[in-house]
């Protein structure tokens, strides 16, 4: 049988948009230490603009068409935006065969035959590719920056914005107010997660991250906590079932909501603070 107080707490919490799927990860939220967040869509809205297009010979709507030719068939909010810009300046897009995505790097495709590759600065380094001057500078604002590449060659690259939700800020102030650690993973460059990290005033973060070490973080951070992971992604899925409890967030996809041990189904961070402190409630009540 379920004990009153915590049958009470779980249909409170629902009311509120607090679904709890695993009534013992619930418990555990009342011990949690650290917490770790995704970035994209979770710490951020997820929703990029284009901001910056360099072009190594100089024709930056050839760099944004064919950039969005291949985007058109990916589904990462990266791809949505830059779609999205090449729509808006009118750009007539090009039919691209064999699409690829290579999770966590970036996709390629063909377009006439010729191999384009659209990537993160860590698989452009992977590649043996130099990084643009003007796209390093970009990244030291805070921005996320993509390689446009054919075959061997750098035609240029695409800068684009997140913003940092506002809610993110009193989460991670509350939490560690209540004696939590907040970190966050992201795929992400090393420059735009050491910006979001300070606007947010995060105790650790873990940038370039692929999807498979998601998890294996998790496992690390383990060691020395109790640990909560929030995250929205089909790359999330792995780390939310390590974690001592996984909480999906937002719209998410389906993949984090079935891993998921709690669903907060507003995509408000502040609903981690809040269920914590429901756990804490509901469990200090019973002993
Ligand atoms: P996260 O969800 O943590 O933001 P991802 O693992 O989805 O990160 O992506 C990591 C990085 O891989 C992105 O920041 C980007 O550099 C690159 N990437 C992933 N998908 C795409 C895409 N469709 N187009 C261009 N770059 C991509
Ligand atoms: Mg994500």
């Amino acid at each position: 049988a379920v004990p009153l107080v915590v049958a009470v707490s779980t249909s409170l919490a629902a009311k509120n948009g607090l679904l709890i799927r695993d009534r013992q990860a619930f418990e555990r939220t009342k011990d949690v230490q650290a917490v770790v967040f995704d970035k994209t869509g979770t710490l951020t809205e997820g929703k990029f603009g284009v901001t910056d297009v360099v072009a190594v010979n100089g024709d930056t709507d050839e760099v944004l068409r064919i950039a969005a030719s291949i985007e058109t068939l990916s589904e990462h909010p990266i791809a949505r935006s830059i779609v999205e810009e090449a729509e808006r300046r009118g750009l007539e897009l090009e039919k691209v065969d064999d699409f690829r995505a290579v999770p966590g790097k970036g996709v390629e495709a063909r377009i006439g035959g010729v191999l384009y590759r659209i990537v993160s600065p860590g698989h452009l380094r992977e590649m043996g590719l130099e990084e643009i001057d003007e796209a390093r500078r970009l990244a030291e604002q805070g921005k996320t920056v993509v390689f446009l590449v054919r075959e061997n060659e750098m035609l240029g690259a695409i800068a684009l914005a997140d913003i940092v939700k506002q809610e993110s800020k009193e989460a991670i102030a509350n939490l560690k107010r209540m004696g939590i650690r907040c970190m966050m993973l992201t795929g992400d460059n090393r420059l735009v997660a050491k910006w979001v990290s300070e606007e947010l005033g995060l105790d650790e973060f873990f940038a370039e991250v692929l999807p498979h070490e998601k998890a294996e973080i998790i496992k690390k951070v383990q060691e020395r906590y109790v640990t909560a992971m929030v995250g929205d992604g089909i790359n999330d899925a792995p780390a939310l079932a390590q974690a001592d409890v996984g909480i999906a967030i937002g719209a998410g996809t389906d993949v984090a909501i079935e891993t998921a041990d709690i669903i907060l189904v507003r995509s408000d961070p502040r609903d981690v603070v809040r269920i914590i402190e429901l756990s804490r409630k509901t469990y200090r009540k019973m002993i």
